[in-house]
């Protein structure tokens, strides 16, 4: 039996590519570990967290739906960093000696990404984000004060709203901007960067979220979908020569991140990343 447990938390977690990525980066690293899928009802959350020393679980991703209410069991029992504080939202928990520590580790995971992946500085420039929820909330919050304008369009207006309140609470307010329908070819036009933090674009057949003639060469667009190897919106952005890219990397550095708070040692990215693409593959794109 493996020395140590990790896993992730969810439900449902079926679908999680995480386990070919850590388990991959365990063998290649010759830690004595095993990453397990761990399906936990809301109504047993808290009792499962309870019982991570006995079950000799040293480390957890969480997943939707329990990442805010994973927050506030660290509040109380364990402590936070300061990103999954601000966020309101942990999605790594690392069980030790001296207790619970919970990080969020999605913001820092896309910022990696863009940079290494799409060769992108968000510092100063004018970001673009289709959809308000868990995934574009945690890149708003990471990006902070730092692109000079963060626009963000979203079908559900209470989301955008909510994000905004939030938002506020940390960072200049004017440097987050709602859009409506109609501005959105405007705002694109200004935009050096586009994110689809919205779930069009998870089904073969979904056409992309933004109209092709609205997207123009030298953009750069991140897609954040992960379980395709491409998507519409990647292939018609690339063919409009804009710089295009699914989200991989970030489901890739969010990992590797986590992995390094667990184990103390520098992630095997391209190990991490081979077994990520092919188990990408095996859900058949
Ligand atoms: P979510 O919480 O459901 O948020 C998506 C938001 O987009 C919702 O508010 C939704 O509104 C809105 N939306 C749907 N269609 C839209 C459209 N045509 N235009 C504008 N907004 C639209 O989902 P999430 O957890 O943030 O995930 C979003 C995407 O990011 C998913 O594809 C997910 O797989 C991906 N993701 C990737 C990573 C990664 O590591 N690469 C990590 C996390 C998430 P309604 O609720 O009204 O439909």
């Amino acid at each position: 039996m493996a020395k140590k447990l990790y896993g992730i938390i969810g439900h449902p977690v079926g679908h999680s590519l995480s386990p070919a990525m850590q388990n991959a980066a365990f063998k290649a690293c010759s830690i004595d570990s095993r990453y397990e899928l761990y399906d936990v009802e809301p109504a047993a959350l808290e009792e499962f967290l309870g019982n991570l020393h006995n079950n000799r679980i040293s480390g957890l991703n969480v997943t939707i739906p329990h990442k805010i209410k994973a927050k506030e069991y660290l509040e109380h029992k364990g402590t936070l960093d300061e990103n999954a504080k601000r966020l309101g939202a942990v999605n790594t928990i690392k069980v030790s000696e001296d207790g619970f520590r919970g990080f969020n580790t999605d913001g820092p995971g896309f910022y990696r990404s863009l940079i290494e992946d799409l060769n992108f500085e968000p510092e100063g420039k004018n970001i673009f984000v289709f959809g308000s929820g868990g995934a574009a909330r945690a890149i708003v919050m990471y990006l902070g004060n730092g692109p000079q304008r963060i626009s963000v369009y979203d079908i559900d207006k209470k989301k955008i709203e909510d994000l905004k309140t939030h938002y506020k609470k940390y960072y200049d307010e004017d440097r987050l901007v709602i859009v409506c329908k109609d501005e959105v070819e405007e705002t694109l036009a200004k935009s050096s960067l586009l994110v689809n933090a919205t779930p069009i674009g998870m089904k073969r057949d979904d056409p992309s979220p933004v109209d092709k003639n609205m997207l123009h060469a030298g953009l750069h667009v991140y897609d954040l979908v992960y379980n395709r190897l491409t998507t519409q919106l990647v292939k018609e952005a690339s063919a409009r020569k804009a710089y295009a890219v699914t989200g991989l990397g970030m489901l890739l550095h969010q990992g590797a991140i986590a992995f390094e708070i667990w184990t103390g040692e520098k992630a095997p990215i391209d190990v991490m990343r081979k077994a990520l693409k092919e188990a990408i593959k095996r859900l058949g794109d």
